[in-house]
């Protein structure tokens, strides 16, 4: 369920340069937003954080597309303008897709309202937090209290700092600030020189990159955005203090969503019972279609107590390795009694993609009871074999 489509490998190649009006101006592609959070997700890509929190999240445009990365479990927006997270919320609910076919893993996203530069407990100890585009916004106070909140205070392992670099700025056609709520632009060296001052006092190392490529003949500038990847040295005596950090809500959660996983027993349930019925269903079929060019339409008298040939259930292919039909082969076939067709759970178990619902067949006949019918000890999902309009 990725974004497939919104993914841009080599961001950096894709910016160029237009003439407008006779003048020259700059123009990112993909805009430069967009290649910030591209940033972010193939970062999530390579390194598969559960946990992440985007502080300075705006409009949440980074949370949804976070959403879709299956390893992230907590997804967590932090802004200090309400009207932003609350206009957004709704479209980071699940929606009919993730009901029909949810997650492996359990989601929950939450928005707070609240400051980058307040302590709130729940944020601790996050595998990732980013602040993309944020620092510019803190004036100096806020800045400075920053650092002792996201290192010393939430200390995650990674963080991920984006900020304008000003050295790109003459580029433009006004060399003024970029937005007139920035409180400073800095050059590469200024950002640097503050990153590591903090990387050394909260043991984390820094590595300096950046989006956005200047223009052929304007190397010299560096990116338009400069980015920060900070990564925590030492675990073990963090951790330690990760645990006494408790109890202090600052923030105010104004959405929640709790996404449909295979996690929560009814979701397993519902598409183990839905996969179990399609196999069953699709070996009947092959069943039932063997019997007819013997003797069509009498398979009545033709289906005794019999296994039945393995001829019958061929399995195509590219849908199974040669491991997983070797599994399935050699597990117990289908059978029919009367006008039963019976399937040994031992078969369905064999099937991958039942298999990796449950795990043992204890699970499995458990997860059906209620809801398929077995034979009398409970060891094969019983159905009838004619339909009601085959019977006809
Ligand atoms: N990160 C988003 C993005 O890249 O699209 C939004 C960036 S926007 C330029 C800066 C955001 O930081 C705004 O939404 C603003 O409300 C938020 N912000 C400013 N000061 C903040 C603070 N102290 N704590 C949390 N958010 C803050």
């Amino acid at each position: 369920m990725e974004q497939s489509d919104l993914e841009c490998n080599n961001v950096t190649d894709c910016n160029f340069e237009e003439e407008a009006a006779g003048k020259k101006v700059i123009e990112f592609k993909p805009p430069l937003y967009r290649q910030r959070y591209y940033f972010v997700k193939n970062l999530v890509n390579q390194h598969k954080p559960k946990k992440v929190a985007d502080l300075g999240c705006g409009d949440t445009s980074l949370i949804w597309l976070l959403k879709f990365h299956s390893c992230i479990e907590l997804l967590v927006g932090v802004d200090i303008d309400e009207d932003k997270l609350q206009w957004k919320g709704s479209k980071l609910s699940p929606f009919m897709g993730d009901f029909l076919s949810p997650r492996d893993l359990n989601l929950t996203i939450t928005l707070y309202h609240g400051s980058a530069v307040e302590k709130d407990s729940r944020l601790v100890g996050f595998d990732l937090i980013t602040c993309i585009e944020l620092i510019e916004h803190l004036d100096s106070g806020d800045l400075a209290r920053f650092p002792k909140v996201v290192f010393g205070y939430l200390s995650p392992a990674m963080v991920v700092i984006s900020t304008p670099n000003s050295e790109f700025n003459p580029l433009f056609p006004t060399v003024t600030l970029r937005d007139s709520d920035h409180k400073f632009e800095w050059s590469r060296m200024q950002f640097q020189t503050w990153a590591l001052d903090v990387a050394n006092l909260y043991n984390y190392s820094v590595e300096f990159t950046g989006v956005g490529e200047p223009p052929a003949g304007a190397e010299e500038v560096g990116y338009c955005t400069q980015i920060g990847i900070f990564r925590k040295n030492c675990t073990k005596s963090t951790t330690l203090c990760q645990s006494e950090q408790h109890g202090e809500l600052t923030y105010k959660a104004v959405f929640t969503a709790i996404y449909p996983s295979l996690q929560q027993k009814r979701f397993r349930q519902l598409v183990l019972t839905n996969e179990v019925f399609r196999e069953v269903q699709s070996m009947k079929r092959t069943f039932v279609q063997s019997l007819k060019p013997q003797d069509e339409g009498e398979f009545g008298d033709k289906s005794k107590d019999t296994g039945l040939s393995r001829a019958c259930f061929k399995l195509l292919g590219p849908v199974f390795t040669e491991a997983e039909k070797n599994n399935i082969e050699k597990s117990p076939e289908p059978f029919c009694v009367g006008n039963k067709f019976y399937v040994p759970l031992e078969r369905l178990f064999a099937y991958p993609k039942v298999n990796r619902l449950c795990d043992n067949i204890e699970v499995l006949k458990a997860l059906l009871a209620g809801s398929v019918g077995l034979n009398s000890d409970g060891s094969a999902v019983k159905v009838d074999l004619l339909d009601e309009e085959e019977s006809y």
